[in-house]
């Protein structure tokens, strides 16, 4: 039987509440179809590693994973460590260097989950949006001198390349391509960005004339937030810069009625490095340690992961119990309104899974 090697990277934060149970959803599925096997290896990198060793992760720690098939991440995010050291420490360490490119945020409505939009009805709102991941405003070019004194000065210098626009542009064609409406929205601001955003614009045209088939269109991000909230049907594939897609998923993520459903997948689509998937959540250090963190958006980034390693079926089961649980608001987690517990979602999931007609 085939066996996978996962490497699980819970971070901090609810991060460790949500990929432990991510685990055992992910074990569950893979012994209920008894086609493959997991071998998840966990990794205690973030805050506390930091603590010890005054860093984030070990030296070799990318070598650690790097012969992994996929890795499931939770969240970096430290209370008294300032969040540059936490992100650029750990995920964009892993992300960065393994060249995941391609963020690919899924957002719907769930069955049984109020949308906090009006009017949504069922269907209404399932978009894919595709984020730059790899250079764009989060490149990291900049820099900062005179700290502190009057002529103090700061750049954060947003970089695009002709190939990184390229080969985005290309990968969200391709998957707006094979979803059912084959319809792309790219997102720009080339009115006020007047050099690479309009370089953008050309490089979308461009790709564009490879994909006859989809119907696509270009939207300055301040109209797309209108269109997000009035429009939602309107929707289907986006794409967008590193800044522009954070912020554009996050809105997105509130749509489907909690910040803890939403997953990711951060992917190398060539396959050279593994891909990471995560819930877009982050530490939530409000409710760390209690136990009542919504673990859905990890079981659905978990589904991502699947998908990702070729098991459709498992990833088809698995998402289906995830709908079928939702479903039920017996096992809404307080920020969906109720009062259900991680552990409890999580062995509700897990019964659905065992109980599921193979
Ligand atoms: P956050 O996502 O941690 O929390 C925002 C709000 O959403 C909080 O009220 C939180 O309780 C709630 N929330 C988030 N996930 C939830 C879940 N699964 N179930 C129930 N409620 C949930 O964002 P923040 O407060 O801006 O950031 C906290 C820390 O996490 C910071 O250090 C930040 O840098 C880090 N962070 C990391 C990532 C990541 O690693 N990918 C992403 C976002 C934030
Ligand atoms: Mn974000």
């Amino acid at each position: 039987m085939k066996t996978y090697r996962i490497a699980a990277i819970p971070g901090d934060g609810i991060g460790a509440e949500v990929i432990s149970a991510g685990t055992e959803v992910l074990k569950a599925v893979a012994k209920r179809l008894d086609q493959f096997e997991l071998r998840i290896d966990e990794f205690d990198w973030g805050g506390e590693y930091y603590k010890i060793h005054g860093r984030m992760m070990p030296e070799d720690g990318r070598e650690q994973i790097r012969n992994h098939d996929a890795i499931l991440f939770g969240s970096a995010g430290y209370p008294d460590i300032p969040d540059h050291i936490t992100l650029w420490g750990l995920r964009l360490a892993i992300c960065q260097p393994f060249d995941q490119y391609a963020n690919v945020r899924p957002t719907r409505v769930l069955p049984g989950i109020t949308s906090p939009l009006r009017n949504v009805n069922d269907g209404e709102l399932d978009w894919v949006i595709v984020r730059e991941n790899s250079e764009g405003e989060y490149a990291g070019v900049g820099g900062r001198v005179h700290q502190g004194s009057p002529l103090e000065v700061a750049t954060d210098v947003a970089m695009f390349t002709r190939s990184g626009v390229e080969r985005i542009m290309r990968f969200a064609f391709k998957l707006a391509q094979s979803r059912p409406r084959r319809l792309l929205t790219v997102v720009t601001k080339s009115n006020a960005q007047r050099h690479a955003m309009v370089m953008w614009d050309e490089i979308a045209n461009e790709i564009a004339q490879e994909f006859p088939d989809v119907t696509w269109d270009k939207m300055l991000v301040d109209a797309m937030t209108t269109r997000m909230v009035m429009k939602p049907a309107s929707i289907d594939t986006v794409v967008a810069t590193n800044l522009h897609a954070d912020i554009l998923s996050d809105l997105a993520a509130a749509f489907s009625g909690s910040l803890g459903i939403a997953p990711t997948a951060n992917l190398n689509p060539e396959r050279k490095f593994p891909s990471m998937f995560e819930p877009i959540h982050g530490s939530a250090f409000d409710i760390m340690g209690k136990g009542i963190a919504n673990p859905i958006g990890t079981f659905w980034s978990g589904v991502l992961l699947l998908e990702h390693l070729g098991e459709q079926q498992a990833a088809g089961r698995l998402m289906d119990a995830i709908e079928r649980v939702t479903a039920d608001p017996r096992y809404h987690t307080p920020d969906l309104g109720g009062s259900a517990r991680t552990d409890e979602v999580t062995a509700a999931v897990i019964e659905e899974i065992r109980g599921a007609n193979v």
